[in-house]
């Protein structure tokens, strides 16, 4: 897909992280007690400070972790809906130019990451959001 910058998936995100997400981001320096919160299901999430992402960088107007990002943010816009499966998040502006196989593809990759997250009940949308 063709990504525009414009950082509306690092608004009021919603991600919740794997294990390995945790772990990846701790290497770099980053406590788990800054960046994750424990949502009411218990499952730990992307803290959000102010409007954002914990990780985005105001000024340069980018994630500071981009290299080493969650497994939600790296396939987004591709997320889970309860109601309809696999789909493309359409608070994306540009979700309209993600392939049917980087569809696909995301979408396995969101079938994994939600089995290791185990927890298909929760709906992944937005991150404005995760996955
Ligand atoms: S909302 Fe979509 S176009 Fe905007 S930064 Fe996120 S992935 Fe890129």
């Amino acid at each position: 897909m063709r990504c525009s910058d414009c950082g509306k998936c690092c608004e009021g995100t919603e991600m919740p992280l794997s294990k390995e997400d945790i772990i990846r981001l701790e290497r770099l320096g980053f406590s788990r007690e800054d960046f994750t919160v424990t949502a009411g299901d218990g499952l730990t999430m992307l803290r959000n400070v102010g409007e954002r992402c914990y990780f985005y960088d105001p000024e340069e107007k980018k994630c500071q972790v981009y290299e080493h990002r969650p497994l939600g943010c790296f396939i987004y816009p591709v997320i889970y809906s309860n109601d309809e499966g696999v789909i493309v998040d359409e608070l994306c502006p540009m979700g309209q130019t993600i392939s049917e196989q980087e569809l696909r593809t995301k979408g396995k990759i969101l079938d994994k990451l939600l089995k290791k997250i185990d927890n298909k009940s929760v709906q992944l949308h937005q991150i404005h959001d995760i996955l």
